[in-house]
């Protein structure tokens, strides 16, 4: 991290998740890859995004701080640069959720970072589940 007193943004930026919604059940093993929508907006500057998906087998809720990763049947992370930006609409398929994931209660954890270092986040509790019409 870098310090940066030059200006005084300290609102951080907004998230407006569209898809997945909550509770949303998603296909395990589906190569297309899960259809992502939201709108990313700041008062000044977007930085960067980053979305998580981690396991919920132990329903821990959501305060959590860190990452409840290791162990997880399947996780992902992965971060994308939207620096130069106000306001971002962002929809891709680039969360593959592999064959052999384990099926249950994931949460899936959406992190935006604005030029000031302000970051906002929000939870959504998600179902992965086997595509029983497909078995193949
Ligand atoms: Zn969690």
């Amino acid at each position: 991290m870098f310090s940066c007193d030059k200006d005084s943004d300290t609102t951080p930026p907004v998230i407006d998740l569209k898809n997945p919604v909550e509770g949303a059940v998603l296909e395990i093993g589906d190569e297309h890859g899960i259809y992502f929508e939201m709108e990313l907006s700041d008062n000044e500057m977007l930085s960067s995004y980053k979305i998580e998906i981690h396991n919920n087998f132990d329903a821990h809720g959501h305060s959590h701080s860190k990452a409840a990763s290791e162990t997880a049947p399947f996780f992902f992370q992965k971060s994308w640069d939207i620096s130069g930006q106000r306001n971002a609409s962002i929809h891709h398929y680039e969360i593959v959720i592999p064959e052999d994931a384990t099926p249950g209660k994931y949460h899936l954890l959406v992190y935006c970072t604005d030029a000031a270092g302000n970051e906002t986040n929000i939870a959504r509790n998600i179902i992965l589940e086997k595509n029983r019409n497909n078995p193949g």
